[in-house]
């Protein structure tokens, strides 16, 4: 059996990062960038003033105090936008607003709050160093300067920097479109009555959402029967429109697990037995250049083999760099158990206990068709091949099932920005990204 480290590896080496494109901001908010961007222009762009106030010679209110104040004719006034103001002539002073720019002349602003705000002329009350409240040209980002390297991705502060230096399509990697294609003749889809023997189809909402947390577009198909001609149409009808493909079900060894049968015969993707549970049989290919993964169809086993196996190759079509998923070793808090020669994911609970370490007690059920523990669980628990029974207190590694920052909707300044805390934790499903 391959183990599931041999499995992410080989899928990680089929896919390849999306080819960049340029996107308008709100596109391009939670994608990574393609390419260094470069500022062609200074921030601030131009001398302008920090304050409301006054454009002054700071020579001439030297001697300005609240007991002696230095009045000043005013010549003028200067508001965000106005271009080319008059120059400040010795003597004199000229109103000025946040943002305006400074007057030839003037090296200093005096805020309203040190004047009586007067028009015709003004009062100061206090003297100012020169330069006082000016914003220089430049002092942010200079032309030429590297303002985010490739790599980064988009969040508020690096989607208003990009447009602060009039960048208003920045080449990303796109978000990968994902088809999510769930196959079964017992499948109805939710809201429909269910008859005899058929159940609703949870897998194609599961893991489109999935899909959309980890930053996609995703199209769901559903309602694919156990049909070989029918499924081979369905998939081929929608590869040209996508870059990933993940269906569910039918891969196993049943008697009509048709996305084995049909793409075991074309011979483009490899079916195979992870050491794994819950997800032991899995498909990989990649056809026409679409990456394909074929999960199995126990809705359990669907969303741990997505989050092991189609996560981490999403973030890298996406261009993410940072690490996936933050891990915390946990003590687990109850008995449980394993299956020999497997790596477990059990659905768990982390919580803080009262020391400020991290527990883990078993979510519920954990059996692949068990939604509800994996519903309430935050956490998978990693339970190591060679282990069958974990004792209450031992101490084991768990994936916390966390938004990460590079998830791109809640980045910040870089993509190896430190991992969310599990006291910040929130169920995968609860997750807006
Ligand atoms: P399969 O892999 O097709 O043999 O399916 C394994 C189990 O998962 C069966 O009990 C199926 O009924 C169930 N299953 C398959 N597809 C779905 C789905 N889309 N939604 C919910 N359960 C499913
Ligand atoms: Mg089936």
């Amino acid at each position: 059996m391959k183990t599931v480290d041999e499995h992410i590896s080989d899928i990680l080496e089929s896919v390849a990062v999306l080819p960049a494109r340029r996107l308008p901001l709100a596109a391009a908010h939670g994608c990574a960038l393609a390419t260094d961007v470069r500022a062609t222009i200074a921030l601030p762009g131009f001398d302008n003033s920090a304050m409301d106030g006054y454009a002054v010679r700071a020579a001439d209110v030297e001697q300005a105090s609240a007991q002696t104040p230095v009045r000043l004719p005013v010549t003028g006034e200067i508001a965000a936008g106005a271009a080319g103001p008059a120059p400040v002539a010795p003597g004199t002073a000229a109103r000025i607003m946040t943002g305006a720019p400074v007057p030839p002349g003037a090296d200093a602003i005096i805020q309203v709050e040190w004047t009586d705000g007067g028009t015709e002329t003004v009062a100061v009350h206090q003297p100012a160093r020169r330069g006082l409240h000016i914003r220089r040209a430049g002092e942010d980002v200079t032309p030429g300067s590297l303002v985010l390297p490739a790599g980064v991705v988009l969040g508020s502060a690096q989607i208003g920097l990009l447009a602060a230096i009039n960048v208003a399509r920045p080449p990303v990697r796109p978000r990968p479109r994902v088809a999510v294609l769930s196959t079964g003749s017992e499948l109805v889809e939710v809201g429909k009555v269910v008859g005899p023997g058929q159940i609703v189809d949870s897998n194609s909402h599961a893991v489109s959402a999935a899909a959309r947390e980890a930053g996609c577009e995703v199209r769901r198909l559903t309602g694919v029967p156990d049909d070989p001609a029918q499924f081979e149409a369905a998939l081929r009808a929608v590869l040209p429109e996508v870059d990933a493909v993940v269906t569910t079900g039918g891969v196993s060894v049943g008697a009509h697990d048709v996305v084995k049968e049909v793409l075991t015969a074309t011979g483009e993707v490899r079916f195979e037995r992870v050491a794994m549970q819950p997800g032991q049989p899995q498909g990989f290919g990649v056809i026409d250049g679409v990456a394909v993964f074929t999960l199995p169809g126990n809705p359990v086993s669907a969303l741990v083999s997505f989050e092991l196996f189609v996560r981490p190759a999403l973030r890298k079509m996406r261009g993410f760099t940072g690490p996936g998923r933050p891990s915390q070793v946990v003590t687990v808090a109850e008995r449980l158990t394993s299956p020999p020669a497997k790596r477990s994911f059990l659905r768990v609970r982390v919580d803080r206990d009262t020391d400020g370490g991290l527990v883990a007690h078993s979510a519920g059920g954990q059996g692949s068709h068990h939604l509800s523990a994996a519903a309430s669980a935050n956490a998978l628990l990693v339970v190591p091949e060679a282990v069958t029974v974990v004792e209450p207190g031992d101490q084991l590694t768990a994936i916390l099932l966390t938004a990460e920052p590079a998830d791109g909707i809640l980045a910040g300044l870089a993509v190896d920005a430190a991992p969310a805390t599990v006291a910040s934790a929130v169920p995968a499903l609860e997750a807006n990204v």
